[in-house]
């Protein structure tokens, strides 16, 4: 922008040191609101999509800030990006997980897994894997109730760095998730270098799936490659029941969306779980 003239220079400076005032005075309120319990998890239930039958939950953050409101995590989370206040943020997180997980299986949900999104900050510090191993044997959890969700965001920062973060996380026992397939520039060849077992089809596909071609056809595409390559495949942003079935249909594996369910505040947990069982 600065070869527009003086004006858009000053323009870009300015913008420049409110985003990083922005991220400044973000970090300090991370940490804040952790210390002071601001923060809480929201479930959204996967449904496999051919039983209807419950897979798992994908645990979302949520900010209750006491003057603005919920935030939402996209507007806090890519700002926090690479700040030791999201890795300490990502530990309460999955430790928080752990815990929900342990509650599912109390009530007898014994296969029910969780997913998990992890941050670039997150995936490349060395801490990940023997804070993951020390949860583990505390709860006493097996790894594969988990499912580590990472973006391509998440993955570009470092490739060779991520793959071996992968490979010792995998040999842990945990299985890892590429979400938001699709939208990034390099999506297949994460599939072809990463030991990935599961894609998340972008919710930007699904929601026109029934009325634009290509996003129909690049779905079906999409599936029918991911599980030729022997991965499992998740239809994100579900919304409507002719889209579940179109998708049950192509055999996607699970879906996940306000169809079935939005996210659960981890407070109705419980109860979500009780009118299941009873149903
Ligand atoms: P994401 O990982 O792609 O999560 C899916 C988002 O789609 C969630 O938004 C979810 O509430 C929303 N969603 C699910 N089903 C539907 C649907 O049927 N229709 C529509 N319109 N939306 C649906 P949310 O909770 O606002 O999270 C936004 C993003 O923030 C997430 O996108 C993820 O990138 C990030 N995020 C959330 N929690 C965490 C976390 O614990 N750690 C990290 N690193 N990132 C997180
Ligand atoms: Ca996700
Ligand atoms: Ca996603
Ligand atoms: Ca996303």
């Amino acid at each position: 922008a600065k070869d527009n003239g003086g004006d858009q220079f000053h323009i870009y400076h300015q913008d420049m040191y409110q985003r990083v005032a922005h991220r400044v005075m973000m970090e300090s309120e991370v940490r804040q609101a952790l210390a002071k319990g601001q923060f809480s998890l929201s479930l959204q239930p996967q449904i496999v999509a051919k039983s209807k039958q419950l897979y798992g939950f994908e645990a979302l953050l949520r900010w209750k800030h006491p003057e603005k409101g919920m935030i939402s995590p996209d507007d806090f989370i890519p700002i926090l990006e690479n700040s030791e206040h999201m890795v300490e943020l990502g530990y309460w997180i999955i430790r928080r997980c752990f815990e929900h997980c342990q509650e599912l299986r109390n009530l007898g949900l014994n296969e029910v897994r969780i997913a998990i999104n992890l941050s670039a900050g997150q995936f490349i510090d060395v801490n990940l894997p023997s804070f993951l191993r020390a949860l583990l044997a505390e709860f006493n959890l097996p790894a594969k109730c988990f499912e580590l969700e990472l973006t391509e965001q998440t993955l570009v920062k470092d490739i060779d760095r991520a793959i071996e973060m992968m490979n010792a996380l995998k040999e842990i026992g945990f299985s890892f998730a590429i979400d938001d397939f699709g939208t990034g520039y390099s999506s297949l060849a994460y599939i072809k270098k990463m030991p990935v077992d599961v894609i998340k089809i972008d919710k930007s596909f699904i929601f026109g799936m029934l009325e634009n071609h290509a996003d129909y056809q690049i779905i079906i595409s999409t599936i029918a490659m991911v599980k030729n390559l022997g991965l499992k495949v998740v239809a994100e942003g579900v919304e409507t029941g002719a889209q579940l079935r179109s998708l049950a249909e192509n055999d996607c594996d699970i879906i996940q969306g306000y169809y079935f369910s939005k996210p659960i505040p981890e407070a109705e947990l419980f109860d979500f779980i009780k009118s299941q069982i009873s149903d």
